[in-house]
Protein backbone atom coordinates (compact mmCIF):
# COMPACT_ATOMS: atom_id res chain seq x y z
CA UNK A 1 0.00 0.00 0.00
CA UNK A 2 1.18 3.75 -1.01
CA UNK A 3 1.89 5.57 1.82
CA UNK A 4 -0.52 8.73 2.08
CA UNK A 5 1.95 11.12 3.58
CA UNK A 6 5.04 11.02 1.06
CA UNK A 7 3.63 8.39 -1.72
CA UNK A 8 6.17 5.65 -1.39
CA UNK A 9 4.73 1.84 -2.32
CA UNK A 10 6.64 0.35 0.54
CA UNK A 11 5.27 0.52 3.60
CA UNK A 12 5.10 -2.24 6.47
CA UNK A 13 2.65 -3.82 8.67
CA UNK A 14 3.81 -3.38 12.08
CA UNK A 15 1.17 -4.14 14.32
CA UNK A 16 -2.35 -5.78 13.28
CA UNK A 17 -5.10 -6.98 15.15
CA UNK A 18 -8.46 -7.98 14.40
CA UNK A 19 -12.01 -5.92 15.04
CA UNK A 20 -15.48 -5.71 15.24
CA UNK A 21 -15.77 -9.39 16.38
CA UNK A 22 -13.36 -10.62 13.23
CA UNK A 23 -15.18 -8.34 10.62
CA UNK A 24 -12.21 -6.27 9.77
CA UNK A 25 -8.35 -6.17 10.54
CA UNK A 26 -6.62 -3.22 11.90
CA UNK A 27 -3.39 -2.54 10.60
CA UNK A 28 -0.51 0.03 12.03
CA UNK A 29 1.47 0.54 8.71
CA UNK A 30 4.95 2.39 8.72
CA UNK A 31 6.96 3.84 5.88
CA UNK A 32 9.79 2.85 5.05
CA UNK A 33 10.68 5.97 3.75
CA UNK A 34 9.00 9.03 5.57
CA UNK A 35 8.48 6.67 9.07
CA UNK A 36 5.21 7.74 9.06
CA UNK A 37 2.57 5.82 10.60
CA UNK A 38 -0.70 5.16 9.30
CA UNK A 39 -4.01 2.74 10.49
CA UNK A 40 -5.71 0.57 7.92
CA UNK A 41 -8.85 -1.35 8.28
CA UNK A 42 -9.56 -4.42 5.51
CA UNK A 43 -13.14 -5.54 5.59
CA UNK A 44 -14.23 -8.38 3.33
CA UNK A 45 -16.67 -6.75 0.48
CA UNK A 46 -19.75 -8.27 1.05
CA UNK A 47 -22.65 -7.23 -1.06
CA UNK A 48 -25.22 -4.95 0.70
CA UNK A 49 -28.71 -4.84 -0.24
CA UNK A 50 -29.92 -2.03 -1.89
CA UNK A 51 -32.34 0.83 -0.29
CA UNK A 52 -35.76 1.93 -0.48
CA UNK A 53 -35.82 5.38 0.37
CA UNK A 54 -39.21 6.81 2.05
CA UNK A 55 -40.26 8.51 -1.11
CA UNK A 56 -40.13 4.79 -3.02
CA UNK A 57 -36.44 5.19 -5.15
CA UNK A 58 -33.78 3.06 -4.95
CA UNK A 59 -30.41 3.56 -4.10
CA UNK A 60 -27.00 1.93 -3.40
CA UNK A 61 -26.29 1.17 0.13
CA UNK A 62 -23.57 4.35 1.20
CA UNK A 63 -21.41 3.35 3.74
CA UNK A 64 -20.02 6.67 4.29
CA UNK A 65 -23.68 7.50 4.70
CA UNK A 66 -24.27 5.78 7.61
CA UNK A 67 -21.06 6.21 9.18
CA UNK A 68 -21.78 9.88 9.19
CA UNK A 69 -25.02 9.65 10.35
CA UNK A 70 -23.49 7.74 13.77
CA UNK A 71 -20.58 10.72 13.96
CA UNK A 72 -22.92 13.23 14.14
CA UNK A 73 -25.02 11.30 16.62
CA UNK A 74 -22.20 10.97 18.80
CA UNK A 75 -20.49 13.95 17.84
CA UNK A 76 -18.77 15.00 21.38
CA UNK A 77 -19.70 11.59 23.22
CA UNK A 78 -17.72 9.07 25.27
CA UNK A 79 -17.43 6.35 22.58
CA UNK A 80 -14.49 5.14 21.00
CA UNK A 81 -13.91 5.01 17.08
CA UNK A 82 -13.77 1.19 17.68
CA UNK A 83 -17.07 1.15 18.93
CA UNK A 84 -18.89 3.13 16.07
CA UNK A 85 -16.94 0.73 13.55
CA UNK A 86 -18.34 -2.14 15.74
CA UNK A 87 -21.90 -0.67 15.13
CA UNK A 88 -21.23 0.01 11.53
CA UNK A 89 -20.58 -3.76 11.23
CA UNK A 90 -23.70 -4.73 12.93
CA UNK A 91 -25.77 -2.88 11.25
CA UNK A 92 -23.88 -4.10 7.96
CA UNK A 93 -24.41 -7.82 9.29
CA UNK A 94 -27.98 -7.35 9.77
CA UNK A 95 -28.67 -6.15 6.76
CA UNK A 96 -27.36 -9.13 4.82
CA UNK A 97 -28.77 -11.52 7.04
CA UNK A 98 -31.99 -10.19 5.87
CA UNK A 99 -31.03 -12.25 2.49
CA UNK A 100 -33.02 -9.59 0.96
CA UNK A 101 -32.20 -7.43 -2.00
CA UNK A 102 -33.48 -3.74 -0.77
CA UNK A 103 -34.37 -2.82 2.45
CA UNK A 104 -36.25 0.20 3.38
CA UNK A 105 -34.30 3.16 4.54
CA UNK A 106 -36.50 2.95 8.04
CA UNK A 107 -35.27 -0.49 8.52
CA UNK A 108 -31.74 0.85 8.77
CA UNK A 109 -32.71 3.70 10.73
CA UNK A 110 -34.39 1.76 12.94
CA UNK A 111 -31.32 -1.07 13.37
CA UNK A 112 -29.28 2.20 14.10
CA UNK A 113 -30.87 3.17 16.47
CA UNK A 114 -30.94 0.02 18.04
CA UNK A 115 -27.39 0.19 18.04
CA UNK A 116 -26.65 3.76 19.38
CA UNK A 117 -29.09 2.71 22.28
CA UNK A 118 -26.43 0.13 23.39
CA UNK A 119 -23.92 2.42 23.30
CA UNK A 120 -25.19 6.25 24.31
CA UNK A 121 -28.33 7.14 25.31
CA UNK A 122 -27.58 10.91 24.36
CA UNK A 123 -26.51 9.86 21.15
CA UNK A 124 -29.52 7.58 20.32
CA UNK A 125 -31.98 10.37 21.10
CA UNK A 126 -29.92 12.99 19.05
CA UNK A 127 -30.20 10.45 16.13
CA UNK A 128 -33.82 9.20 16.22
CA UNK A 129 -34.91 13.09 16.96
CA UNK A 130 -32.90 14.51 13.85
CA UNK A 131 -34.27 11.70 11.30
CA UNK A 132 -37.80 11.70 12.80
CA UNK A 133 -37.77 7.87 13.11
CA UNK A 134 -40.38 8.15 15.22
CA UNK A 135 -43.73 8.60 13.32
CA UNK A 136 -45.46 10.98 15.74
CA UNK A 137 -43.90 12.98 19.01
CA UNK A 138 -45.80 10.78 21.42
CA UNK A 139 -43.82 7.97 20.79
CA UNK A 140 -40.81 9.77 21.27
CA UNK A 141 -41.92 10.19 24.37
CA UNK A 142 -42.43 7.39 25.32
CA UNK A 143 -39.16 5.74 23.92
CA UNK A 144 -37.13 8.35 26.31
CA UNK A 145 -39.52 7.81 29.48
CA UNK A 146 -38.71 4.09 28.51
CA UNK A 147 -34.94 5.23 28.91
CA UNK A 148 -35.57 5.78 32.43
CA UNK A 149 -36.00 2.80 33.30
ZN1 LIG B 1 6.01 8.00 3.48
Amino acid sequence: MHCPFCGTQDTKVIDSRLVADGASVRRRRECTECKERFTTFETAELIMPRVIKSDGTREPFNEDKLRSGLLRALEKRPVSLEAIEQAMQNVKSSLRATGEREVTSKMIGGLVMENLKALDKVAYIRFASVYRAFDDIREFGEEIARLND
